[in-house]
Order: C-alpha cells, then structure tokens, then sequence
C-alpha cells in the first residue's frame, strides 16, 4: 500500500503501558472497553503507539492479546516502543512483526550486565531477579511475594552494587532520589531508577521523549502523520512524551492518570479525572476519542 493513499489521520495516540492501559495492581489490561477502543480506533486509521520502559515481551503477553480478541485489523499503524525507546516493533494480529529493531547505540557494558546478572543468581537469590526479556537496559525485579520491607532493603544494597561498578568502569552515574556521580569529565551517562518493583538501569537519553520520537518515525514509514495527539500516562515522566510533541509543532493534550500528586503547569492540554484511578480515566478518554471518531 503506498503511504499517499492514506488519509491524514485526526489525530495519534501515545499511550504509557502501566497505569493507563494495564492495572497497576494486576498488571494485566482488566478494562475490556481499553482494548475495543483501542482497536477500534486503530482500524479506524488512527496510529497507537504503546511507549513503556517494559520489554516487548511484556506488551506480547499482556496487551497485544486483548487487542487481537477486540477485532485488531491487519493495516492498523499500531507499535510497541519498549525499554524507553531503544526497542521497537510493530504489531499486527499475529503479534509483533519480525524481530525487534534495537536501537544499536544504546547498551550497557557487557561486563557490567554480567555482573548484575551474577549477584541476582547468587547474593539476591530468591528476593531479585535479572529481567532476561530486556535487550538494552538491566532491570532487577522484586520477585513476586516477598514482603516489601525485604525487597526495599536487598534493593538499596544492589543499587549502590551497580552504582559502585559502573563507576569503576569509568561512568558518570545518576542515582534516582540520591545523588549524581559525574565520570572525570563532569558527565552523566548511566541512570539508575528504583522503583516500587524494580530498579531500571538505562542510558540517561532513553526516555519517554526518545520513545515519542521513536514512535512518530516508526509511523511516518507507513503513512501520513496526525497534526494531533493525545498521550496518557501516570507518571510525572510521562509528560515528556507531550512536551516532545510540543516542542516539535504538534497539537498535544496530555491525561495524566495519576492517583494524586499535583498536575503541573504545561503550555498544553493537560486533563485529569479526579476521583477516578488509573486505567479507568484511561477508558474514558479512550472511550470519548473513540466515540469522536464515530467508531461506536
Ligand atoms: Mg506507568
């Protein structure tokens, strides 16, 4: 299909994974009515990028799924960004397409990641485990079950581990919620993100901006690109996603699914549901779109 016969689509959708679209508790897409809109709308034309820190296995298990059971077409302009923008594939109803494309600037060192993959096989056995599903980033998750007291305390201990070894590999070294740790020319190259789960380790670029400007290249290969955009997330990092649009001459409205917290001041759209969690405002801003679009 040439790109010129397709009509410039009203608008785009850039979607954070946790939070807006799966359950945060579940982790699992529990909303039916995300996923028929989401495919609706696909087949409606409108490109959906899904734009996570999660691995690609992670959205072929959990999202592409229900996607597929909600009618998902052949020629819908859906991907999956993943590990912040370093890894990419499309989607279709077989599931993603071809190998993934891995970006092949951005990787950590090898010994570094053998390293890390050792002390979880060893000294956080049973209470860390390596994310092998990942390409580019090191993940060390909490095994499921252990009490949080146990896991935030083996997690501090492995976080200063990595921070310590990349140093010595000559590395500046950001530590989320602790300091910054330049190499010897005053740079930062590496950031180490805890969070409730699991710490991220990732080159400093990789982002939900980099995923953002992964996503719009990814769709200008298969058709025209929206003027418009919506983005949802539930972090404060997911605003990069819409400060990028904008920053790049795009119509941009943000939902910012966050459970609380303040909403920050943006020269564009920003919409909240108060009273409202996570995947549910999700569905209705979907649900809105959709209904827009005249796909219901
Ligand atoms: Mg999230």
């Amino acid at each position: 299909m040439s790109s010129t016969s397709i009509p410039q689509p009203p608008f785009g959708l850039l979607l954070d994974v946790d939070g807006p679209i799966a359950s945060p508790v579940t982790r699992h897409v529990d909303t039916p009515s995300i996923a028929e809109d989401i495919s609706r709308m696909a087949n409606a034309g409108i490109p959906v990028a899904f734009n996570t820190g999660r691995s690609l296995d992670f959205i072929a298990d959990r999202v592409i799924p229900p996607l597929v059971a909600a009618g998902l077409g052949e020629h819908a302009r859906v991907y999956s960004i993943g590990e912040k923008g370093a890894v990419w594939a499309p989607i279709t109803p077989e599931g993603h397409r071809g190998s993934p494309q891995i970006d092949p600037e951005i990787s950590l060192p090898t010994t570094f990641v053998a390293q890390m993959r050792e002390l979880t096989a060893t000294e956080y056995a049973g209470r860390i485990f390596f994310d092998e599903t990942k390409y580019t980033m090191v993940s060390l998750e909490m095994v499921p079950g252990i009490p949080f007291d146990d896991y935030f305390a083996a997690q501090a201990t492995i976080d200063h581990q990595a921070l310590d070894r990349l140093r010595k590999l000559g590395l500046g070294v950001t530590l989320v919620g602790d300091s910054d740790y330049p190499d010897a020319h005053g740079e930062i190259q590496v950031r180490i993100e805890p969070t409730v789960i699991s710490t991220d380790i990732e080159l400093v670029h990789t982002g939900k901006a980099l995923g953002a400007r992964r996503a719009l290249d990814a769709f200008a290969t298969s058709g025209p690109l929206p003027a418009v955009w919506y983005t949802a997330g539930d972090s404060p990092s997911d605003y990069a996603m819409a400060d990028w649009l904008h920053a790049h001459d795009y119509q941009v409205t943000h939902l910012d699914v966050r459970p609380r917290g303040p909403v920050p001041e943006k020269p564009y759209r920003v919409i909240t549901h108060p009273g409202v969690f996570d995947d549910a405002s999700a569905a209705i801003l979907l649900h809105d779109l959709a209904t827009g679009l005249g796909v219901h």
